[in-house]
């Protein structure tokens, strides 16, 4: 079923600007065009008007109105989404949240920090590093996505390995609720189970339940030392084997990360730089951290041992800051090289890590099928590949008839290993079709029961996360 909603008149634009202050409103017919798209594909959609609040009172009183006058409002933070899950498919508002950017407190005794969600990941990374603490989770745009959206789309990141994804870092949130009301779950507590678990509720529910105006993020202490080692590998599938190895021989590496060889040279294209054994037809960039040197040079060994077993014929270990610095750069830089190539479409399969080398496998016989490129690397640490596929040289009718069913054959492929359609970036906008794939008519009958107790309207980011009939 479509979902009606009204425009927005001059009479709530006057209402938003009473709100929020004038200066705080783009109105219709101005330069609505940075909110009108994240990062996902070439979608662009307005919105009719962006309010930028400040605290969760305007938020309150925003969606109090957007509910009584049935207006379509989406949560907006850096807009880095590879999902779609800030675009404002339905127009209406642009709620930003960019405003509110303070770290509030970084609570030394607890170990703690409590934020506005507009706050930069990287910026709260450096100011706990600086007390010797550590946030540790670290999505790939983490110098530019906010803590509000990590939480809203429970990212992960490299170090997720070991440390876990966003959902274990929040112990505590502000959200607003499409009524206006104002709920405070959790807090500073290591331990809680007075009710049901509203935090994690919210945690990833990629804002269609409410707002994120606050939250309590646990910290640790930052480990002393780390390790970095890059290695080779003939074949994807051998350097697949390796990762599941790496765990049997009982080490927990912090991050293992994995670039097929046409990652790294649209990386090196990117960059203009050359990444050491580049014609390596996989890569594994693997790091170790803890607070005992010895302990991590042990373990770089076992590591080697283990990838040696596995075909590597040789490892680059990155002796000094610089040239982890440099490995990292290469890395990080990978989603924005691959998607200079070509219009393309980046699926994020996640499956479990001893099924690794049969998605890999999987992943190269439905590219050669569907006649469709594709280039994978990600968190495989985590059983999780990002696969984009490209247009290239197809015309553009023939990439809108292959690519839907080269995405169900991926899908497919991915759920019959007990995997799921999306490991971290979300379902969003572009996979919510697909949730069909994922789920029975009666699990996605609870999902929209839930939805419409927190938003009976269904006003908050709508057209995500649940399938619909319509297609734009
Ligand atoms: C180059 C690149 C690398 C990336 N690497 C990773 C990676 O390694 N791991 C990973 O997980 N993701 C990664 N991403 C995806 C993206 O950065 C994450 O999903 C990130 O969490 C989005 O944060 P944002 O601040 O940009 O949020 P936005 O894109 O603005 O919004 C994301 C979602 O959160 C909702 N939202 C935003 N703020 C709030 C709020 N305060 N309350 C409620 N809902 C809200 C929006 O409605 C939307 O649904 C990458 C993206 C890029 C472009």
């Amino acid at each position: 079923m479509t979902p009606m909603f009204e425009r927005v008149t001059p009479e709530i634009l006057q209402e938003l600007e009473k709100i929020v202050g004038e200066e705080n409103v783009i109105p219709p017919g101005g330069d609505l065009s940075a909110y009108s798209h994240d990062e996902t594909e070439d979608f662009v959609f307005p919105p009719e008007v962006v309010v930028k609040p400040q605290n969760a009172e305007e938020i309150s009183a925003i969606l109090r109105l957007a509910q009584s006058s049935s207006v379509a409002v989406t949560p907006q933070a850096a807009r880095t989404s590879l999902s779609g899950g800030a675009l404002p498919l339905y127009g209406g508002i642009a709620l930003s949240i960019e405003r509110m950017n303070r770290i509030l407190e970084i609570d030394q005794g607890n170990l703690f920090a409590v934020v506005e969600p507009g706050v930069i990941t990287q910026v709260l990374q450096e100011a706990v590093e600086e007390v010797g603490l550590f946030y540790p989770p670290d999505p790939s745009s983490r110098g530019s996505s906010t803590l509000g959206g990590n939480i809203a789309h429970c990212a992960g990141g490299p170090k997720a390995l070991k440390y876990g994804v966003t959902k274990d870092w929040v112990y505590g949130l502000e959200v607003v609720l499409p009524s206006g009301e104002i709920l405070r779950p959790g807090g500073k507590l290591l331990k809680n189970v007075a009710g049901y678990n509203l935090t994690q509720l919210f945690v990833g529910s990629e804002g269609t339940l409410g707002v994120v105006t606050k939250a309590i993020l646990k910290l640790i202490p930052k480990p002393t030392f780390s390790k970095t080692v890059l290695v080779p590998f003939p074949d994807p599938e051998s350097a697949a084997t390796a990762v599941t190895k790496i765990f049997q021989a009982k080490i927990i590496p912090c991050t293992c990360e994995y670039m097929e060889r046409a990652a790294v040279e649209a990386a090196e294209l990117r960059k203009g730089e050359k990444f050491p054994h580049s014609d390596a037809e996989a890569l594994l960039l693997i790091e170790v951290d803890g607070n005992e040197e010895g302990v991590l040079d042990r373990e770089i060994e076992k590591i080697a041992e283990v990838c040696m077993e596995c075909g590597a014929p040789d490892l680059f270990v990155a002796l000094d800051k610089e040239k982890r610095e440099f490995l990292w750069a290469m890395r990080r830089c990978i989603g924005e090289a691959v998607k200079k190539l070509s219009t393309y479409r980046e699926e994020d399969t996640v499956v479990p890590r001893i099924r690794l080398p049969e998605l890999v496998r999987a992943i190269r016989e439905i590219s050669n099928r569907h006649g469709i490129r594709a280039i994978s690397y990600g968190h495989i640490g985590d059983g999780n590949i990002h696969v984009n596929l490209l247009r290239g040289d197809l015309s553009k009718e023939e990439w809108d008839q292959k690519l839907d069913p080269a995405v169900r054959d991926l899908f497919e492929r991915t759920l019959a290993l007990g995997g799921q359609i999306t490991g971290e970036h979300g379902v969003g906008y572009v996979q919510r079709n697909y949730m069909s794939m994922a789920y029975p008519p009666e699990y996605l009958d609870i999902l929209r029961k839930m939805k419409s107790v927190f938003d009976p309207k269904g006003i908050l980011n709508p057209g995500k996360i649940l399938p619909v009939e319509e297609s734009f």
